[in-house]
């Protein structure tokens, strides 16, 4: 990208806050990530999941729509069976994760049911995604899933995908959810308020930033640091998530999903957050935006 196209972008997109992008969104793509999901001693979180399932009904009264990418088989698995947990071996982790599932999406299923909502879980592998007929169906369940009221709650298909087949994490598979489902807006809830310019757990100096028109330029100007226990991906491939997305005209949006009611937030303007800008010249603005 030109540093004069760069320049323009940031002048027409400079105003753009993230209440208002939170607004603008009709079709929202949420991530979560397995630190989320999770208590400090690594079982699932249920608190968390019943406020996200308030927060996505009250979106759903607003006439937004919502489908969940949510992690966190191997931490269902370890609630159910914590004497699996020293196990490392492929095995025994795919076990783990088909273990884990049923309990996340029984947590999720119960969690929903609350609001008088109904949950559908799609298992996803890299393939899926490759497959152009396979992409179809996905698109169709979701767009039927969602038309119904139901929410769709994705996972990579762990049990399934070894190596060749795996995306490998869940901020890529969120973004290739977004693009797939032609979302308006891609939320990525981690344990961090969005990017800084360093790891902020390691260096008490680095500074957030709010708002990325170029992840790119934004790759020079950062510093990447580890994951955590149980993430997988880390900052970078929350990078590539955005800008996966932002090439189809997607805004991303990078916060800490264990803040108290951290969706609210979001949409009054509260939350500290990164707000990844939408390419402004991707295809999808010449294809007319948004469909159905
Ligand atoms: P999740 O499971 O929520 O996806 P990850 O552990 O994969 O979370 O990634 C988030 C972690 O990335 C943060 O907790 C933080 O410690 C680490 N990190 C490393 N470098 C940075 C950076 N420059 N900005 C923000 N977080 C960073």
């Amino acid at each position: 990208m030109t540093a004069h196209r760069r320049s323009s972008i940031m002048e027409s997109t400079g105003s753009i806050s993230i209440k208002d992008t939170i607004q603008a969104a009709r079709k929202i793509v949420i991530k979560i990530g397995s630190n989320t999901l999770a208590k400090q001693d690594g079982t699932i979180n249920y608190n968390f999941l019943t406020s996200m399932a308030s927060s996505c009904a009250s979106l759903m009264k607003q006439g937004k729509q919502i489908v969940i990418v949510s992690s966190g088989a191997q931490v269902g698995g370890l609630s159910t069976i914590s004497g699996w947990a020293r196990r490392k071996d492929t095995h025994y982790r795919q076990a783990l994760c088909a273990i884990g599932q049923v309990e996340l999406i029984d947590s999720w299923r119960k969690a929903f049911n609350e609001h008088g909502l109904h949950i559908g879980q799609l298992l996803l592998t890299r393939n899926d995604f490759e497959n152009d007929h396979c992409s179809l169906n996905i698109r169709n369940t979701l767009f039927t899933l969602v038309d119904e009221g139901v929410i769709p709650i994705i996972n990579e298909n762990d049990s399934v995908s070894i190596e060749e087949f795996s995306i490998g994490d869940n901020d890529n598979l969120s973004a290739l959810t977004a693009i797939l489902w032609s979302a308006d807006l891609l939320v990525l809830l981690s344990d961090i308020d969005g990017v800084y310019t360093d790891n902020p757990k390691t260096n008490p100096d680095a500074q957030i930033i709010t708002s990325v028109p170029d992840v790119q330029e934004l790759r020079k100007q950062i510093r990447i640091g580890d994951t955590n226990s149980f993430g997988t991906g880390g900052i970078e491939t929350k990078l590539q998530a955005a800008e996966k997305t932002a090439e189809f005209g997607i805004p991303t949006i990078l916060t800490n999903g264990s803040k108290k009611d951290i969706i609210t937030c979001l949409a009054d303007g509260s939350a500290q957050a990164t707000l990844f800008l939408a390419d402004q010249n991707c295809l999808r603005r010449f294809l007319g935006g948004s469909q159905a």
